[in-house]
C-alpha cells in the first residue's frame, strides 16, 4: 500500500516575501524539509487572489463503478492478470536475464507471448496505424494521446550490440528513429492544438557518445551552468571526442534540428523529452535545452523532464528556470519519481559513489510535490508549463488542489496531467470525466524493441508500494460488483413469474 505522502496532511505556502538574491520558490514539504531549505523562506503571492474563490470539488477517484464505466469486463480481467503476473517478484526481478536468454533461443515465441500478454497490456500496437483503435477509445473518454516510439538502447544492457554494430548502421538506425519520431509529429496534427509526442534522446544518438557527453559536461560545467548553451556546446565537446565521435555528435545535432524545424514549423505540437539513467542526463539535458532554446521562444514546445527519485532534481529545476528566464524562452517541465531506480542504485553500488536517489520512498514523495509545486507557481505566473505525470493519487488530487487554489482551469491553463497506458485508469478517467487536461503515453514500436520498456513497467507493478496495488483492488471490487449484478439479474429473471411482471403491470 501506498503510504501517505507527509506533504498532503500539510499546506501548500503561499504568501509573498521575497529575499534579495534568492529565487522565489515556493514548496509544501514536511516540517523537516522546511527547516532546512532556504527557499522556504520565500513565500509567494496568492495568484487566486483575483481570482472568484468558487468552492473546490475533490475528485473522487475511489468509486471502481465511475472510473471503470468505459472498460469492458474482459478489459478489466486482462487488466487483472497482467498486474497480478507484476506481482510475481522473481520472474519480474529477472525478466531482463530470462528474456535475454530465451529470445537467443526462440525469439519468435516469446515474442509473441510477451505480445499477447504484457505488450497488449501496455502498448498501443506496433505501428502508428495499429495503434488507431486505443487511440479511438482513448478519445471516446475525453483522454487524448501522447504518440510514444518505444524503441531504446542502453550501452551497459547489451553492450556487443551496442558496440558491434558499425558506424554507418548505427547512425541509419538513429535516422530511421529521427524518422519515425518526425512522423509522429506529424500525427500528431490529428489530435488538435498541443498534442504531445514523446522522444528518447537514446533513439537519437549512440548511447556511447551520450555517456562520453555526459561525463565531459560532468567534469567541466558546474550546476548553474549546465549543458552550457547551445553556441558553446560544440566547442565545448568537439575536442574531447575522437573523429567518429565526432560524426556522431554532428548526426546527434542534425537529427535535432531536424525535429525542431518540424516542431517551429507547425508551432502548437509539444514535445516531451524523456529522462533516462543519469550517466546519460547531462547531455540529454544539455541537447534538451538546446532544443528549448530555439523552439520554446513563444510558447513552451519542448519540455524537458525531472526525474524527483532523484536528490538533485530541484535544485536543476531551479537553474533550468533561471535560465529559460535570462535568456527569454519559456520553461517546460515534466515532473516524474523515475524509473531507473534498480540500476541506478546497483551502478552507484557497484562503481562506489553515493546513489544520487533519496534513499527513502518518502523523500521522494516529498520532493516530486516540492518540485510540482514550485513549477505550478510558474504556470500561474505565466512563465511555464507543466506535465504532472504520475499515477500516485495523492500526488495528482494535491495538484488539482493547488490548481484551484492558484487559480489554473483545469481545461484551460498550461497544467497537463500524464499517465501512461495501461495504468491508474482509475485516475485517467476521472482526470478526463473532470475536464483535466489528461493524456495517457500510448508507446509503440516492434515488439522486440519495446521489451526495455515493458521490463521497466513490469518492475515498477511488481513494488508493493506503487500504485498499482491500488489499481487492482478498484479492478477486483468492480469485477465482483459487475458479477454480483449479473447473478442478481440472472435470478431476476429466472424467477418464476418474472416473465408475467410485464404483462401484469400492462392490465394494471
Ligand atoms: C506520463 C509519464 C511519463 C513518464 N516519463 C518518464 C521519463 O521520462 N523518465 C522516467 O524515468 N520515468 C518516467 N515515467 C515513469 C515514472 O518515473 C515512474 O516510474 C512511475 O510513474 C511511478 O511513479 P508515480 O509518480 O506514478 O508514483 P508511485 O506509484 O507512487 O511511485 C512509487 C514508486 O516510486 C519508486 N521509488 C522512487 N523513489 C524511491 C525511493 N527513494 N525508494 C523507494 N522507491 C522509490 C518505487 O518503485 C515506487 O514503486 C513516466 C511516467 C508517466 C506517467
Amino acid at each position: 500500500m501506498l503510504r501517505s505522502c507527509g506533504v498532503f496532511s500539510g499546506k501548500w505556502i503561499s504568501s509573498l516575501k521575497i529575499i534579495p538574491n534568492h529565487a522565489p520558490c515556493a514548496v509544501f514539504q514536511t516540517a523537516a524539509a522546511h527547516k532546512e531549505d532556504p527557499c522556504l523562506e520565500v513565500h509567494y503571492p496568492e495568484a487566486h487572489e483575483q481570482a472568484p474563490r468558487l468552492p473546490f470539488q475533490e475528485l473522487q477517484f475511489n468509486d471502481a463503478q465511475q472510473a471503470f464505466q468505459a472498460k469492458s469486463t474482459g478489459k478489466l480481467i486482462q487488466s487483472l492478470a497482467v498486474f497480478r503476473a507484476c506481482s510475481l517478484k522473481p520472474l519480474v526481478e529477472n525478466a531482463d536475464t530470462i528474456i535475454r536468454a530465451s529470445r537467443r533461443v526462440a525469439a519468435p515465441l516469446v515474442d509473441s507471448i510477451v505480445k499477447a500478454t504484457m505488450f497488449r497490456h501496455f502498448c498501443g500496437g506496433e505501428c502508428v496505424e495499429s495503434i488507431q483503435p486505443t487511440l479511438k477509445y482513448l478519445e471516446e473518454n475525453g483522454i487524448r494521446p501522447i504518440l510514444n516510439y518505444a524503441a531504446e538502447d542502453d550501452v551497459s544492457a547489451e553492450p556487443e550490440e551496442a558496440t558491434s554494430c558499425p558506424h554507418a548502421a548505427a547512425e541509419r538506425c538513429l535516422d530511421r528513429n529521427t524518422a519515425i519520431f518526425m512522423r509522429s509529429i506529424r500525427d500528431s496534427d490529428n489530435f488538435g492544438n498541443r498534442a504531445f509526442v514523446a522522444i528518447k534522446v537514446t533513439a537519437l544518438a549512440p548511447p556511447k557518445l551520450l555517456e562520453k557527453m555526459s561525463e565531459l559536461l560532468t567534469q567541466h560545467g558546474d550546476l548553474s551552468d549546465r549543458g552550457f548553451c547551445s553556441a558553446r556546446l560544440a566547442e565545448a565537446m568537439l575536442p574531447h571526442l575522437d573523429e567518429q565521435e565526432q560524426a556522431s555528435f554532428h548526426g546527434v545535432l542534425r537529427r535535432l534540428d531536424t525535429l525542431a524545424d518540424a516542431l517551429i514549423a507547425k508551432g502548437n505540437s509539444r514535445v516531451l523529452v524523456d529522462a533516462e539513467h543519469t550517466y546519460f542526463q547531462p547531455a540529454i539535458d544539455a541537447l534538451t535545452i538546446r532544443l528549448q532554446q530555439r523552439c520554446n521562444r513563444q510558447e513552451p514546445v519542448v519540455l524537458n523532464t525531472y526525474q524527483c527519485y532523484l536528490k538533485d532534481a530541484a535544485a536543476r529545476i531551479e537553474t533550468d528556470m533561471q535560465r529559460a528566464a535570462a535568456e527569454g524562452w519559456k520553461f517546460g517541465a515534466k515532473t516524474v519519481r523515475g524509473a531507473y531506480m534498480v540500476v541506478e542504485r546497483a551502478r552507484a553500488a557497484e562503481k562506489g559513489y553515493e546513489s544520487p536517489i533519496w534513499d527513502s520512498l518518502q523523500e521522494t514523495h516529498d520532493n516530486y510535490n516540492r518540485c510540482a509545486a514550485r513549477v505550478l507557481e510558474a504556470v500561474a505566473e505565466g512563465s511555464a508549463e507543466l506535465m504532472v505525470a504520475s499515477h500516485n493519487q495523492e500526488t495528482v488530487a494535491l495538484a488539482t488542489r493547488r490548481m484551484h487554489e492558484l487559480g489554473l482551469q483545469p481545461s484551460s491553463s498550461g497544467v497537463y496531467f500524464g499517465q501512461l497506458l495501461g495504468m491508474a485508469d482509475h485516475l485517467s478517467f476521472t482526470l478526463g470525466r473532470a475536464g483535466y487536461r489528461i493524456h495517457k503515453i500510448v508507446p509503440y514500436g516492434p515488439v522486440h524493441e519495446t521489451l526495455q520498456y515493458l521490463i521497466r513497467r513490469a518492475q515498477e507493478n511488481s513494488s508493493i508500494m506503487s500504485a498499482t496495488g491500488k489499481e487492482r483492488e478498484m479492478i477486483q471490487a468492480e469485477l465482483i460488483r459487475r458479477l454480483r449484478e449479473s447473478l442478481s439479474l440472472n435470478r431476476l429473471f429466472k424467477a418464476p413469474g418474472a416473465m408475467q411482471q410485464p404483462s401484469a403491470s400492462a392490465a394494471a
